[in-house]
């Protein structure tokens, strides 16, 4: 009724008396009134009704008021109200009217509420802008004042809004304004002691925040001393919990501005060189190859962008959170699994010398049944050659005693450079080893005496050790090591006797197998801890938790660097890139660094302040990034001194670092007193988006990007330590071939074991090839022919060196298979185990993170690999290639990996019905039909393993992953049952490790569970089982559960094997700044959007919350 009313009103006296009921009304019954009339069109009528009031001259001041007051009421619960205001032609009508009303008090305020709906729509921003809005905001936004606080607020509001516009951002840098809203920030924030105007001085940032989105606002930040105007408000501020939403927005501006910095490096590419035989053609190795000498590659030549490009530049770490899934593959045709003979079985023929047991007739009188006294790595480069002309068998003495000559040989071939020996270590122990159980010992032992000197590095040809306790029994052959004997010349190096503890441990072992490792930087120092061995801690490590503010903290402390720099010290003190040697002599100030030993990855490290340190991590050879995996030594500290280490150079956007991952430490001092073992460590542990910037080089082409930081604290406990740190449980190819060697020795007669050399990798390290089974109980065929036709179990591990996880899952699955228990021989019973327990052996040695050396994944060239550039890929398809066309393809394949961002162990395998489900896609789904057997191994596993959950297995095939492993095997070696099994690399949340972090013992158990669930597996795929196997699986419900979860995103998972996630911490600088797209209508209101950045743009809340 008032809407006709107001319609076919002429004069001005009714208009205005209506519109006075309506004030009236619509202030009355709170929301409902103001929603209908929205709904019945008011606020369009209201506009027209501006409009028309606007052409009369002068205009009635009167209506104005009335007219504006009612639209900043019903404005806000329009939706459409920007559009409308825009296509009526009102936003002019009340920019003029406050123009020509600035001192009028009583009309200023409805008009700038009215504005501060108008510019919520970024169109309108834009149009407002142009109109002068950002200006007259700019009149009435100042200092500190008591008067007109509520205006202030409005203002600042709607100036904020306005300027998410970049133009109009422009256009306020141009005009200076930026010094003048730090000015009146710091002013507020002087004056306003008891903080009554939290709103006024969060507008003030929010407009600095938005201005400074644009480079020519971040310059002008910085010229205006913005950085020490909020550093020091901020500092200020930081004891009032209620002031966090400032000093949270602040320390986003801070961190936005602050000046890009220059990766402290000569270039990108690894310090390592490994030239190749020949380079793929295309891709990121051939980039690498085509680049011009000379070209600085850690920044981009065009470093100075123009404002074109930074207008586009919005930060796209959301694209993962707001991609569509259109990684799964929708093509039918390529999710039907089918055998595909890509080569001639003649061609294959050569790899029957990996399944001799399938031809064996087991007659072979003197040597006992599959005893091989082989070992592949001891006869070096000539053992693949060995194999295919002997026979094995009938030669082991007389090969066994070749092996001396042809390591030499093979030394020299490879002109290994050997340290002889040059140096005792040195070594004053005067408190005794606490014996054999010294590692599994109670919490409280005495500590450790202060005065041994622990030498570093450990070389090669220098170990004189002299092991306590007497056991570990006999050096292998060839060692050149001291035994205890009073004839030796100097101090001993006291060896925890980790050979008692560890059954496959044993140091002068793997001494030995040090030796016939090839390196690319020719290492010829041994790391303590792989030395030494270690035990698991007898103590519960729980997931750090994280204290509030840290992040907040450390990145002020990473500005103070500008605020004081004179506290800066950039002394560099280790330095892979100098040429005579990365160790920089030093006055003993310093920490001293080392990273030369296998599987080591430090590349520099900066003494950057008193007590800090930043660190750069070396990339993967033939590649310029994968910075992850580290495993470095440290020595030199002080007791009762805080640490701080930065790795400077990560390049996930987000890390388990932090949700509770804490990196691991090995103390030499711990381990010569009786606890050789890694431990969980460091306190204030973050990880965050830094200001070095990332070169688009190596980020395939995104520029703008930076690098982000992983920073711990750490507190030593011993003097004269040598310590190390890693990313994750060490596991070195030298300590495979060690624990191999060892499981040899656990063969029984009933054990059928035999280690091949599958091929030589690039750098000419073999590739171990296992086949375990049960030995048959006789030779006649009616046992011979069940043992042949067991089925083929085919696992894998450790593609990617970084996941060190993944080979002690293996580990723990070879001890099980090797083992003397009932289960464990019924296992060999049921199965023929082929295992391949390194599949990049070249990536582990040389510290890499993800690739071989020919710097590609191993793991995305399943569907073509080269025989030159990926070997073990080559060899490892082939073997299945080959049991596919002898009809054995295995009943299971598994590769073993590790991952970053995940909790839990958890499988990946390959589900025609379950893509088709999860890409929505309309097809003849319905008539699929799929066994799924694929399922049961992981139910079985989540109901026995306690680190397994079924929760977080997909089954998904995707396009990113078509030239995996898993996907391959599915499809063209049609084995049903293919799986990625990926353990954490941080800890649990569910089952009996819930809230602890993941350490070898559990990974190991681990391994032995995927035993015993292969066990249960057999069972239930018997004839007799089927039924069980229906009934077990409730399938139905598991697949409930999956598709009520929301599917994880998976394109910007380049560098995942597997769908990343989403966790709630915000740990980047400015994904919040994104504005919002000009052709979509922004419905937030204002109040809404500052709320939103409040809680989200503050990662410590975010995290507090969780
Ligand atoms: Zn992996």
């Amino acid at each position: 009724i008032v809407s006709v009313f107001l319609q076919n009103s002429r004069d001005l006296q009714t208009t205005l008396n209506i519109l006075y009921i309506l004030s009236e009304l619509l202030t009355v019954g709170g929301g409902r009134r103001v929603a209908v009339f929205v709904s019945k069109g008011g606020p369009a009528i209201l506009l027209k009704l501006l409009i028309s009031a606007s052409k009369e001259s002068p205009p009635s001041e009167e209506l104005m008021l009335q007219l504006h007051s009612l639209l900043a009421k019903v404005g806000p619960k329009d939706r459409k109200f920007g559009v409308k205001a825009r296509l009526t032609g009102a936003l002019n009508v009340t920019v003029n009217l406050l123009k020509q009303n600035l001192l009028n008090s009583k009309l200023v305020l409805p008009c700038l509420q009215v504005l501060r709906v108008y510019s919520s729509n970024s169109v309108n921003a834009i149009s407002l802008g142009k109109s002068g809005a950002v200006e007259l905001m700019f009149k009435i936004v100042g200092p500190h004042t008591k008067k007109n606080t509520t205006l202030l607020k409005v203002a600042l509001d709607t100036l904020g809004a306005l300027l998410k516009s970049k133009t109009n951002a422009r256009r306020a840098v141009d005009r200076g304004h930026v010094p003048l809203l730090l000015f009146a920030y710091q002013d507020w924030h002087r004056n306003d002691t008891r903080q009554r105007h939290m709103l006024i001085r969060k507008g003030l940032l929010a407009s600095l925040r938005n201005i400074t989105n644009i480079k020519c606002g971040r310059t002008a930040f910085i010229e205006a001393d913005g950085m020490r105007v909020l550093y020091n408000t901020s500092n200020e501020c930081l004891p009032v919990r209620t002031l966090d939403p400032l000093v949270n927005t602040s320390s986003l501006i801070m961190r936005k501005c602050f000046p890009k910095n220059r990766l402290p490096l000569p270039t990108i590419k690894s310090a390592f060189h490994y030239p190749l035989p020949h380079v793929p053609a295309g891709g990121p190795v051939a980039q690498i190859y085509s680049q011009m000498p000379g070209v600085d590659d850690v920044v981009d030549d065009s470093d100075e962008e123009t404002e074109a490009d930074m207008e586009n530049d919005t930060e796209n770490e959301e694209d993962e959170k707001d991609c569509r899934n259109d990684d799964i593959e929708t093509d039918l045709s390529k999710l039907r699994p089918r055998e595909i003979h890509s080569r001639p079985f003649e061609e294959l023929r050569v790899y029957d010398k990996f399944f001799l047991e399938l031809s064996e007739d087991f007659q072979v009188s003197g040597v006992p049944y599959g005893r091989t006294r082989v070992d592949p790595f001891k006869l070096g480069v000539d053992a693949s050659t060995f194999t295919s002309t002997f026979h094995l068998r009938h030669k082991f003495y007389n090969i066994y005693n070749l092996y001396l000559t042809s390591l030499v040989h093979y030394i020299e071939k490879k002109k290994i450079h050997l340290v002889r020996v040059l140096e005792r270590v040195a070594l004053e122990a005067d408190s005794p080893l606490n014996g054999g159980g010294g590692g599994g010992g109670g919490v409280d032992e005495p500590p450790v005496n202060s005065t041994r000197h622990i030498h570093s590095p450990l070389l090669v040809g220098g170990i004189a050790a002299a092991r306590r306790g007497g056991g570990g029994g006999s050096s292998a052959g060839g060692s050149d090591c001291g035994s205890e004997g009073p004839e030796e010349e100097g101090p001993l190096l006291e060896v925890p006797d980790t050979a008692l503890l560890l059954p496959l441990h044993d140091p002068d072992l793997y001494v030995e197998m040090v030796k016939g490792t090839a390196s690319v930087p020719r290492y010829s120092e041994v790391a303590y801890p792989d030395y030494f061995g270690h035990v698991a801690p007898t103590f519960r490590e729980p997931l750090l938790e994280r204290a509030y503010g840290v992040q907040r903290a450390k990145i002020f402390q990473d500005i103070e660097r500008l605020i004081h720099p004179n506290d800066i010290l950039d002394k560099v003190v280790y330095d892979l890139d100098i040429p005579s040697g990365p160790v920089i002599a030093d006055d003993g100030e310093s920490l001293k660094f080392n990273s030369q030993f296998e599987s080591g990855n430090l590349r520099k490290a900066i003494h950057v302040r008193q007590h800090e340190y930043d660190l750069v991590l070396n990339s993967d050879i033939n590649s310029n990034h994968y910075h992850q995996w580290f495993y470095f030594e440290v020595s030199g500290m002080r007791v009762g001194t805080d640490y701080r280490f930065n790795i400077i150079n990560c390049e996930k956007s987000n890390s388990q670092f932090n949700y509770g991952m804490q990196v691991l430490m090995y103390s030499v001092q711990e381990a010569i007193g009786g606890k050789p073992r890694w431990v969980r460590t460091g306190e204030d542990i973050c990880y965050y988006k830094n200001h070095f910037s990332r070169s688009s080089i190596a980020t395939g082409g995104q520029k703008g990007k930076s690098y982000y930081t992983m920073t711990f604290t750490m507190n030593f406990s011993h003097k004269d330590d040598v310590c190390y740190f890693a990313y994750h449980y060490p596991y070195t190819y030298s300590t495979l071939k060690m624990h191999l060697s060892k499981l040899e020795d656990l063969r029984s007669p009933q054990i059928y074991w035999r280690q091949d050399v599958l091929c030589e990798t690039l750098a000419g390290n073999s590739c171990p090839l296992l086949t375990i089974t049960a030995m048959p109980e006789a030779t006649t065929n009616d046992h011979l022919c069940p043992f042949k036709n067991r089925p083929v179990i085919f696992l894998s591990a450790r593609v990617h060196p970084g996941e060190t996880n993944a080979s002690w899952v293996m580990k723990g699955t070879l001890e099980f298979l090797m083992g003397s228990s009932q289960l464990a021989h019924s296992l060999r019973e049921a199965y023929i185990f082929k295992i391949v327990p390194m599949l990049n052996p070249d990536g582990v040695i040389n510290g890499n993170h993800r690739c071989s050396l020919s710097g590609e994944d191993l793991n995305r060239q399943w569907q073509n690999p080269s025989h030159e550039l990926h070997p073990t890929i080559y060899h490892t398809k082939s073997l299945l290639q080959y049991l596919a066309h002898i009809q054995r393809a295995p009943l299971v394949f598994c590769d073993y990996h590790g991952h970053s961002r995940k909790k839990n162990v958890f499988m990946y395998g390959c589900s025609v019905k379950e893509t088709v489900w999860q890409s929505n896609i309309s097809t003849s789904s319905c008539d699929l039909h799929e066994d799924l057997g694929y399922r049961t191994l992981p139910k079985i596993l989540s109901q026995m393993a306690s680190a397994f959950s079924m929760g977080s297995c997909s089954f998904v095939v995707e396009r990113s992953k078509e030239s995996t492993a898993r996907v391959v095997v599915w499809r063209e070696i049609g084995v049903q049952r293919s799986y990625t099994m990926e353990s954490t690399l941080c800890g649990c949340d569910q089952g009996k490790y819930k809230g602890l972090q993941i350490g070898t013992r559990e990974l190991e158990e681990m391994g032995a569970q995927f035993c015993l669930a292969l066990l249960r597996l057999k069972r239930l795929t018997s004839p007799l089982g089927l039924r069980t196997q229906q009934h077990f699986l409730d399938v139905e419900s598991d697949l409930m559960e999956t598709r009520a979860k929301v599917t994880s995103p998976t394109t910007y998972v380049m560098e995942e094997d597997e769908p990343s996630f989403q966790e709630e911490v915000d740990y980047s600088a400015d994904s919040n700044d994104d504005d919002p797209d000009p052709d979509v209508e922004a419905s937030n209101e204002p109040e809404d959007a500052a709320l939103h950045l409040d809680t989200l743009s503050d990662c410590e809340t975010a995290n507090h919350k969780k």
